[in-house]
């Protein structure tokens, strides 16, 4: 089965368009072996499958595959005609109007319904998915069919993404070692009194102990990394609008996951008054009323910490020579609605992580991850002493936006860095702790960020999650100092005592 676009429609002329009959004729028989075909490979191009005059309009079926499409021919064929007819017969033509459009495509599996704007119905076919669209003039002129067909391709590419095994490729791994310690690290630390469960889901309050061990994970992170290597420290925005998640790509995406965001419709006190008075004589808090007295959600908590950062750069130009630009944020939360996924202090909805940004050439981009990785080497082996591996995996916006099959496949991409789990056995699944990712020309374009020189920019981003490196450590390792590395003990010190209770 092949890609197949069919387009009922007809031109609504301003008058009977029969005198024109056989000028009309030898137009659509021309433009079936020339203007139809333009820009497409040999045969590939529309054709006027099907016509005829009526008293106020001229009938037309289109066929075409991916190339010249038939809402692009149409177009082409209106001029055209329009040029022919107005001059020589004085008929005009008035418009567009059409009777069906439908888009067959090619599917190895089938699909649920679409539910977007402009698709009327959608049929799983023997091979391929039939689909027809509601569009007039107007739609076919904005591309509207063409966005209907990419995002039905991302889908179909998405099922055949999901069947295949794994996108996951190892890298390097450590040898590996004996971990005596053999407990769940949260519930350890349960039992140790180093934190307990915040008020919110998958959310937790740190003692003075575990933070501790965070601020001493900073430490290393910012003594072996980040000063060394000329990161500069900024505070990104921590309440994410839906333009920078339409500039990053993520309003593609994560809609399940987002915390969102929603200001009061006004901060009159008048209006807010009935919401505090039923409190005040319920003792509960009225969400139904609430959720009637704010706005639409305007965007999100931070959910990739880096997006927001780029409304800083955001159609500027950089000098060339300020490239590459480093710069890290560790100035507040991210979230993330994990749903039943919640699992200890590795899994959470709210966590605490450093976020790494680089913007260069692509060779300054590669070079600055090359240096990240070789850097965190060091740390993982020689002051935290995990048993650790590295897997090149390809995130999902990157297979969806089609960056897979080209040829720098091979340098954009993310490595995930992961961790055994003890407490999970020999064949427990390993944890993502952290990840480096080269994310080629992505957020420039999104973001409109140009070089001096006019050479494309790049850019790369890396986490370092702070519970996830917690978890790692303490799984590996256990709660008591006396089993941690030895440069790891000096660089934390004392523990701090925690808070007792009765
Ligand atoms: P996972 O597959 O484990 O859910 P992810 O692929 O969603 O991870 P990324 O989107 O790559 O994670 O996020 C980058 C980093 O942010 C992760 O390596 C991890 O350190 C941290 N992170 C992401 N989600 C969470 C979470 N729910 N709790 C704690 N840390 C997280
Ligand atoms: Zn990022
Ligand atoms: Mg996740």
């Amino acid at each position: 089965m092949e890609l197949q676009f069919k387009l009922k429609a007809y031109f609504k002329t301003s008058a009977d368009p029969a005198p024109a009959k056989d000028a009309i004729a030898a137009h659509i028989e021309e433009a079936n072996n020339s203007l139809l075909t333009k820009g497409a490979p040999e045969g590939q191009g529309a054709k006027v499958t099907e016509w005829k005059l009526g008293e106020d309009r001229i009938e037309l079926v289109l066929e075409s595959g991916r190339y010249v499409r038939v809402h692009d021919a149409i177009f082409r064929l209106k001029k055209q005609l329009s040029d022919a007819l107005g001059k020589k017969f004085r008929i005009g033509i008035r418009g567009v109007e059409v009777e069906s459009f439908t888009i067959l495509v090619p599917a190895e599996h089938e699909l649920k319904a679409l539910k977007v704007p402009y698709v009327k119905s959608m049929q799983n076919l023997e091979g391929g998915i039939l689909l027809e669209l509601e569009v007039g003039e107007a739609e076919m002129k904005n591309r509207v069919p063409d966005r209907i067909l990419t995002l039905l391709e991302e889908k179909i590419e998405a099922a055949q993404y999901g069947a295949k095994a794994e996108h996951w490729n190892l890298l390097w791994q450590s040898e590996s070692k004996e971990h005596p310690f053999k407990e769940d690290p949260t519930q350890a630390m349960l039992k140790e009194g180093w934190l307990k469960r915040g008020a919110s889901r998958g959310q937790w309050i740190h003692g003075p102990q575990s933070t501790k061990v965070f601020r001493t994970f900073e430490k290393i992170v910012f003594d072996e990394l980040l000063q060394p290597l000329g990161y500069r420290e900024m505070i990104f925005p921590k309440l994410v609008t839906w333009e920078v998640w339409m500039k990053s790509g993520h309003a593609k995406g994560i809609y399940p996951e987002i915390y969102y965001v929603c200001p009061p419709k006004t901060r009159d006190p008048e209006y807010w008054e009935e919401v505090a008075d039923h409190y005040k004589v319920t003792h509960e808090v009225p969400t139904k009323l609430i959720k009637e007295k704010i706005g639409e959600p305007i965007g999100g908590m931070a959910y990739a910490q880096c997006p927001p950062f780029w409304m800083y750069v955001t159609g500027e130009t950089l000098p060339n020579e300020d490239v590459p630009i480093k710069v890290f944020d560790r100035s507040g939360t991210s979230h993330r609605y994990e749903s039943g996924g919640i699992h200890g202090i590795e899994r959470v909805d709210e966590f605490h992580r450093i976020e790494l940004v680089w913007i260069g050439t692509k060779e300054q981009v590669v070079k600055c991850a090359e240096e990240l990785h070789e850097r965190y080497m060091h740390v993982f082996n020689d002051i935290l002493d995990i048993e650790w591996r590295k897997a090149r995996v390809t995130p999902w916006f990157m297979a969806q936006e089609g960056l897979l099959g080209l040829a720098e496949g091979d340098v954009i991409g993310t490595t995930d860095y992961e961790a055994r789990l003890p407490y999970r056995g020999e064949d427990g699944d390993w944890l993502e702790f952290q990840n480096v990712s080269i994310n080629g020309d992505k957020y420039p374009k999104g973001f409109n960020v140009k070089l001096q020189s006019g050479e494309e920019l790049w850019s790369g981003c890396s986490g370092v999650g702070l519970e996830r490196w917690a978890a790692t450590f303490l799984a590996q390792k256990g709660l008591n100092p006396e089993n941690w590395p030895e440069d790891f003990r000096k660089r934390i010190g004392e523990l701090p005592k925690g808070i007792r209770f009765l």
